[in-house]
């Protein structure tokens, strides 16, 4: 949709759409700016121009137009009291980490609280109307600004004024009449300073008009009143109109206060802490005037290094001052902002990771990182977050019990950074040898596969600028999730399906065919649970033919056939196979304990990542940070079946979506957004509340059992849990139980004997003297054997060879070495096994030695075993890996030597 053809066709008609009781009650004008023609409305008789335009811009900076200075927290009371008195609720911030819509990782703005996604359509689902809500909001996309600009925020808080015009609700008259009194009787800005500007939003199908206020050039808020659907000219008005006004409290802040910038009166104790580190104060004309200039060049320049340039001229800021103030402000309003957002995603259970949303979160901390690194700033991270945390909590109590998880993740994280660091290096000298500087493209790629950052790049001077487009360009990258389309199937015209899972659940029962396809079938109703919420699907027969895959398309459940197909129309006997669903059923109910079990073990951060459940095993993937240890797995488990233990009722109730999220919260949300307006609560007493379309035992006691048999890291940030329950866990801890027994009598049974070896081995040193005296006696031709030795004699030739496993070194070097000292004719040779490894000795006699050298006799072995061997002609060595040439090398030894 084209915005501007809307707002000419609207600002055509102010009366009809901008003109609110508002301006007429208080003699507002209508202008056309003298400048870019835009249209706004103002009670200054003298002003020509628009607020973008106009010379006033910014000169609050140093000047504020309210009598009262409030920070960030004070200015939200000031809000809050306002609009409560006014007849709004004043409802709690909703999650950063957007659980209820699976198009969105965080919340961009605090309209999304409010929407849920029914098919293609988006609802809105109030809490209270009217109402308002300080929104957390957290933006990626123009990081490069965060810590330049002076008002730019990884994460901000959105003031939300949203109402449903209806017998509680307001519509556009009592908004800006609202929004008016707010910024004149609450904060005490005169009327006359007031500029509301027109403008349109179109989005998602729908657009309105939308009145932005503007005092001294600073935009404050939008209120943005959607109230059509489709083309322009062919529009409808919608069933629901909505008013979505939006305000950053942080300007709301700064306009009291006029400091240099936003940051520096809405960190807290924070931004002086950083400041005293470095001996720097924000408080001096040259920033006010820097500042003041930076936020006129916005206006001016695309390029935020132009923006930069463009002022440092303008003030005359020498490149010592930018070098010595400007630069190291910028990063400490940077690491301030940075870690703020961290801290409200952890607490809200995301993780720095290669995951999804995570990306974000890894890249900010890095450049927290880099940023001290080039600073030279050494900062106890956990002092930083208390400090952040004990300012935040006025506002958001919540995060007052996340503090030590948050402190727990940035510590791994920032580990794992140092920890990477030399991989980085590696990667980044090469690039800096390639001589052209990577793309944007390049760049991605290096952050999503070897985390390393544009800032660190530029640390290293690899890059000179971060390319302006890469923050946006990886912001969208990782802001949603594609969903997957499933096979689509002629359905029209069919009736949603009577699904009997979900009521008396009958193991057999009869239907009748609505539809037939090649291969499934439709039934007017099933007891078959189709695939759904990572639970497997129900198996058995239908009409004798076997059901092999049920899934589900929309309210409509589609069977999957093998072995033939019944008739449409006809009635048909189904019959679920029950062992299948029970075994699969125990495993879903043990998927959610698990799920809490791990919570409660390792900490709020665990979240389901996805779920498997099928009938003999299951897995559960959690959202966590490092592999888990033994006794992790054990503490988890022993958690996990004392809630079996206590035999808790399963119950199952139906909330509306609404109810159930203010009821509980987000965490129901375990398995993903819930796409209907009921939802199913499977609830474990308190100890785990789960929207869940699946099938449940009745009784934790049910389960009987549950053993996890594997876990694993299967990507950053994601942990594996694989398991099984009831009688399939029976069956495998009795597996187990046997293997454990068999091993430990093979392990018992090798010992044994070792044992004997090692006893037969100390025997044969005893018989070291009888064996000397028989063989050194013995000069018969021929071949006997003493004691698994033989001793040949040929032609006055003697030679005594061994390779029995009860001789060892220790026997072959003393037996050797006597015998052929009381026998100078002998040759004697050992060989025996020693690990992998065959081993030779060898001894020559005085007088056998002048034929026999033992040198070559043990190199010809050691050579035929794969080794090497040598020594003098007296006493050599060797030896070899190639055990199977053994009786080869004993040969060999023997041919040598006797002919
Ligand atoms: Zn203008
Ligand atoms: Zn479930």
């Amino acid at each position: 949709m084209d915005k501007k053809e809307i707002l000419k066709e609207f600002s055509s008609d102010p009366d009809r759409y901008y003109k609110v009781k508002l301006f007429a009650d208080e003699g507002f004008t209508r202008k056309s700016c003298l400048k870019c023609k835009r249209f706004f409305w103002t009670l200054d008789s003298g002003r020509g121009l628009c607020p973008d335009d106009a010379d006033d811009t910014y000169s609050f900076i140093g000047n504020p137009p309210t009598k009262k200075r409030f920070d960030y927290t004070q200015s939200w009371k000031e809000v809050e009291s306002f609009f409560v008195k006014n007849g709004h609720a004043s409802v709690s911030r909703y999650p950063v980490v957007c659980r209820w819509r699976d198009d969105l990782y965080f919340t961009i703005a605090s309209i999304v609280d409010f929407q849920r996604i029914m098919g293609s359509k988006v609802i809105f689902e109030f809490p209270a109307n009217p109402l308002v809500v300080p929104q957390t909001c957290l933006r990626f996309k123009d990081l490069e600004n965060v810590g330049v600009t002076g008002r730019h925020f990884s994460s901000f808080c959105m003031i939300g004024q949203h109402s449903i015009p209806n017998s509680q609700g307001y519509w556009k008259d009592q908004c800006v009449d609202l929004d008016f009194r707010l910024l004149t009787d609450q904060f005490g800005i005169k009327k006359e300073e007031v500029v509301f500007v027109e403008d349109v939003w179109a989005g998602g199908g729908s657009f309105g008009s939308s009145l932005e206020y503007f005092v001294k050039g600073l935009e404050l808020g939008n209120a943005v009143f959607t109230e059509f659907q489709g083309d322009l000219g062919k529009h409808t008005v919608l069933d629901q109109k909505v008013i979505d006004m939006g305000a950053g409290l942080e300007r709301f802040a700064w306009i009291t206060m006029g400091t240099p910038t936003a940051y520096d009166c809405c960190f807290g104790p924070i931004t002086n802490k950083l400041f005293n580190k470095i001996g720097l104060s924000s408080d001096s004309e040259l920033l006010r005037r820097y500042f003041t200039e930076i936020a006129k060049g916005l206006e001016k320049f695309e390029d935020l290094s132009d923006v930069r340039k463009y002022a440092i001229k303008k003030v005359g800021v020498t490149d010592d001052q930018v070098n010595r103030i400007i630069t190291p402000l910028e990063g400490i309003y940077l690491i301030a902002d940075h870690l703020r957002t961290l801290i409200f995603a952890i607490s809200d259970g995301a993780l720095p990771s290669n995951v999804g949303g995570g990306y974000n979160l890894r890249m900010i901390l890095r450049r927290v990182i880099a940023t001290m690194n080039r600073m030279n700033l050494k900062l106890d991270l956990d002092e930083m977050i208390d400090i952040h945390i004990d300012y935040l909590k006025e506002t958001y109590p919540e995060l007052n019990s996340s503090r030590e998880d948050v402190k727990t993740i940035l510590n791994i994280e920032s580990g794992r950074y140092d920890e990477s660091k030399s991989r980085m290096e590696k990667v980044a000298s090469k690039l800096k040898g390639k001589g052209k500087p990577p793309t944007v493209d390049e760049l991605i790629t290096m952050y999503e596969s070897d985390g390393i950052t544009p800032d660190y790049l530029k640390e290293l001077e690899v890059i000179s600028e971060i390319p302006s487009t890469f923050y946006a360009k990886l912001s969208d990258l990782h802001q949603s999730e594609k969903k997957k389309g499933m096979e689509e199937l002629p359905l029209d015209g069919l009736p949603e399906t009577d699904m009997l899972f979900y009521n008396d659940d009958p193991m057999e029962f009869e239907a009748k065919v609505l539809r037939v396809f090649a291969k499934s079938v439709v039934l007017d109703k099933t007891s078959f649970y189709a695939r759904g919420g990572g639970q497997e699907p129900d198996h058995g027969t239908i009409a004798n033919y076997k059901v092999i895959d049920v899934n589900k398309h929309g309210g409509i459940v589609v069977h999957d056939l093998e072995g033939g197909i019944p008739n449409e129309g006809d009635i048909v006997k189904c019959k679920v196979d029950s062992l299948r669903r029970e075994n699969i059923t125990k495993n879903h109910t043990s998927t959610h304990i698990l799920n809490s079990s791990s919570r409660s073990v390792l900490g709020s951060w665990i979240w389901q990542h996805s779920a498997f459940k099928e009938e003999d095993h299951a897995r559960l993937d959690i959202t966590h940070h490092s592999p888990l240890s033994e006794n992790e797995i054990k503490e988890i488990e022993k958690v996990a079946n004392s809630v079996v233990k206590q035999n808790i009722p399963v119950s199952i109730d139906y909330f509306d979506r609404g109810d159930a999220e203010q009821k509980y919260g987000f965490k129901i949300y375990q398995g993903g957004v819930v796409p209907v307006k009921s939802v199913r609560i499977v609830s474990i007493k308190d100890f785990d509340v789960e929207a869940c379309g699946g099938t449940h035992v009745k009784k934790t006691g049910d389960i009987e059992i549950i053993k996890i048999t594997k876990t694993k890291r299967i990507q950053d940030g994601v942990v594996r849990i694989e398991f099984v329950s009831g009688k399939t866990a029976f069956e495998y801890i009795k597996q187990k139980e046997l293997d454990e027994a068999k091993s430990l009598e093979e392990s018992m049974k090798k010992e044994q004997m070792q044992n004997q070896r090692d006893e037969r081995k100390q025997k044969a040193r005893e018989k070291i003297p009888i064996l000397l005296e028989k063989i050194s006696a013995y000069h018969n031709d021929g071949v006997t054997v003493f004691d698994e030795m033989q001793v040949h004699v040929k032609n006055s030739i003697k030679l005594c060879l061994t390779s029995s496993d009860q001789y060892d070194e220790f026997f072959h070097i003393n037996f050797g070495k006597k015998l052929v000292k009381d026998d100078p004719s002998v040759t004697y040779v050992g060989v025996f096994e020693t690990g992998p490894k065959i081993r030779i000795i060898v001894y020559s006699g005085e007088k056998a030695s002048k034929s026999q050298n033992a040198g070559n006799i043990a190199k010809s072995m050691a050579e035929i075993l794969g080794g090497a061997g040598g020594g003098d002609a007296k006493f050599a060595q060797g030896g070899g890996k190639d055990t199977s040439k053994k009786d080869d090398a004993i040969n060999k030894a023997k041919s040598m030597i006797l002919g």
